[in-house]
């Protein structure tokens, strides 16, 4: 079997019981990613250069702050200011849209990318991976078009089979959801067995951030 990068932590993912293995995949992308820019690379002279031109966004200096990595932090943002003070002098003004870029997401979009490409070559030419994603509840929405953009529509039998599978896993959502509306009770908590399917329903059907 070619060997591929995210290969091993494509198929952890796979066989855990989430509700979009990618997401999952994703989420320990972001982990890595705030440890990589929290930790001994702050002081790359390299890694440095690229956070003092794209900086962090909100959620990511915020989730920064909460793991305590304050210095780091403050370090990385000390010579990010150098670099947004010497634009504010050559402009005279403030340049739009410097605040948006962000370091972290930029490395984990990259990371997820290569991921994708992947996920998409590892259905085309493993069976026992494509039986193991349709045996799983998949992926959600936003992963399902990204995952359908690097497949192509050349292999048609391979989409009708991720496609028909998205269909039935969001037909069984709205059964779900239906089933959690009428049972739901506004004097107590949700069913017990309920609980789940608010968040399974806002993880399908929304794009996660960081
Ligand atoms: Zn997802
Ligand atoms: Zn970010």
């Amino acid at each position: 079997m070619k060997e591929h990068n995210y290969t091993i932590p494509l198929n952890e993912a796979l066989e855990s019981d989430v509700s979009c293995f990618l997401c999952s995949l994703e989420d320990m992308l972001s982990a890595r990613a705030l440890e990589y820019y929290m930790g001994a690379a702050v002081m790359e002279p390299n890694v440095r250069i690229e956070t003092n031109a794209k900086g962090f966004c909100r959620l990511h200096g915020e989730k920064m702050l909460s793991m305590q990595k304050k210095l780091p932090l403050m370090l990385a943002l000390e010579t990010r200011l150098d670099t947004l003070l010497s634009e504010l002098g050559k402009h005279k003004k403030p340049v739009r849209g410097r605040e948006k870029t962000c370091a972290v997401c930029e490395r984990i979009e990259g990371q997820m990318d290569k991921a994708l490409e992947n996920c998409a070559w590892l259905l085309k030419n493993e069976p026992a991976f494509l039986e193991k994603y349709l045996e799983s509840d998949g992926v959600c929405l936003h992963h399902f078009y990204a995952l359908c953009e690097k497949l192509g529509r050349r292999d048609g039998a391979l989409y009708e089979k991720l496609h028909a599978h998205m269909v039935k896993k969001l037909e069984n959502l709205r059964g779900d959801i239906t089933g959690f509306t009428r049972g739901f009770d506004y004097q107590t908590a949700p069913k017990e067995n309920m609980g789940h399917i608010p968040p399974r329903a806002v993880e399908t059907l929304t794009e996660k951030k960081g």
